[in-house]
């Protein structure tokens, strides 16, 4: 059988660990080679050299600055001459009650989350339309859909993810890229800390009654990126195990 990204090239912002890593993992599986982009260099190289064969390569991108993601992008049509696949998928969140919201807070996770996928999509997608083909995956968070208390900034900044996925759908459709996102709902990584009454709440509400594994995100991922998935685009693919299907908590 022909791996499904045979010859093509892809970019994950974020790649060095949790959701981001398992996505690298997947789309090298499905045969593309990858870059992996993160501000984290132990972490980036690492996984580049645990994959090997230059099927991965790490590349140090800081997403809210636009020369690094220019430079990226350039580096990566220079070394390889094509990119087909770009997904989005660095993030931060931070946590604190509304009412003290501290304002540095708010625009450092807005940069990251929101202009990082804005400067990224951008210098990704001028190289796309060039080529006239190209995927652009962008992660949002169930958080983007709903309410939820203590994550005024990322619920935010995911809400932006959704909007910026429509209007860049809208107006590179006719250059031959597709973009969507992804909302997953709580996804078991390393640095999620959600205590018993936390992970509680949320598994109530969940059909499946598990957290996501970021093999459930990076299959949705590698489905949007493919052949597949042609006629998808300004979709956003709820991968949550039923978390927006509750629409009430329930016991
Ligand atoms: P993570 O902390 O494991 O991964 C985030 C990665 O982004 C890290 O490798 C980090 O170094 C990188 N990063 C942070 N700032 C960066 C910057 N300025 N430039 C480049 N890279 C940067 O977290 P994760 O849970 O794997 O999150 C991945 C994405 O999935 C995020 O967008 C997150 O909001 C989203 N998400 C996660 C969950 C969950 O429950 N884990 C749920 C919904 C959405």
């Amino acid at each position: 059988m022909l791996a499904r990204f045979r010859d093509q090239v892809a970019i994950v912002t974020g790649g060095a660990t949790g959701i981001g890593r398992a996505i690298v993992e997947r789309l090298v599986d499905d045969g593309a080679t990858v870059v992996v982009a993160d501000i984290n260099e132990k972490d980036g190289r690492e996984v580049a050299e645990a994959i090997g064969t230059e099927k991965a390569v790490f590349q140090r991108l800081d997403v809210t600055d636009k020369s690094s993601a220019d430079a990226g992008v350039a580096a990566i049509l220079s070394r390889f001459g094509r990119l087909d696949i770009h997904v989005n998928n660095a993030g931060i969140v931070n946590r604190a009650p509304f009412l003290e919201y501290d304002l540095d807070a708010w625009c450092t996770v807005l940069n990251v989350n929101l202009t990082g996928a804005f400067i990224c999509g951008q210098a990704s997608a001028r190289a796309m339309a060039e080529a006239g083909r190209g995927r652009i995956i962008n992660i949002a968070s169930v958080s983007g859909q709903f309410g939820g208390t203590g994550r005024v900034a990322y619920g935010a900044s995911k809400a932006g993810i959704i909007s910026l996925t429509q209007a860049m759908a809208m107006e590179l459709g006719t250059y031959g890229i597709t973009v969507d996102a992804i909302a997953p709902g709580p996804t078991q990584v390393a640095r999620l800390a959600h205590g018993p009454r936390q992970r509680e709440a949320f598994l109530s509400r969940m059909a499946l009654k598990r957290y996501a594994l970021p093999a459930d995100i990076a299959a949705a991922a590698s489905f949007l990126a493919s052949a597949d998935a042609a006629h998808i685009t300004g979709h956003v693919l709820n991968v949550d195990g039923g978390f927006a299907a509750a629409g009430v908590l329930f016991d």
